[in-house]
């Protein structure tokens, strides 16, 4: 996808509005339109790329920094020690529907597993 057409692009470069949770440098988090759970924040890359499947090398710190950005919200958000759930949806079969790679934090709920 052309990221002058996508979606957390625009949420990045702030012409569409969010809820914003945390920003620095290499990301942005904000809480999910539709929440799947009590919180439920999707921590973004500020650097467009389309999914994991198209991730490479170059993107590894990248990649690292939302994983423990993530884990930093949800000791935040006050639910680490009682657990939580980090997805990253990929392609069609994984159920990913905005090619902007994203992380899916979802917490203050259980989860089963596998997912649906
Ligand atoms: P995925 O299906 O893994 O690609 O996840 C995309 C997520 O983005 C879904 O959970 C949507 O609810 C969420 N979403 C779509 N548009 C927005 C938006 N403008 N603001 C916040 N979340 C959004
Ligand atoms: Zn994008």
């Amino acid at each position: 996808m052309n990221s002058e057409d996508c979606i957390f692009c625009k949420i990045v470069a702030g012409t569409i509005p969010s809820s914003k949770v945390y920003e620095d440098d290499v990301c942005l988090a904000f809480n999910d339109l539709n929440p799947q759970a009590p919180t439920h924040v999707l921590v973004v890359p500020k650097e467009h790329f389309d999914s994991l499947d198209t991730a490479v090398g170059e993107q590894k710190q990248t990649l690292g920094h939302l994983m423990l950005t993530a884990a930093e919200i949800a000791r935040q958000e006050g639910f680490a020690e009682a657990g939580y759930r980090v997805v990253i949806n990929t392609n069609a079969d994984g159920g990913q529907t905005v090619f902007h790679l994203h992380v899916h934090l979802l917490g203050g709920r259980p989860f089963v597993f596998p997912p649906g």
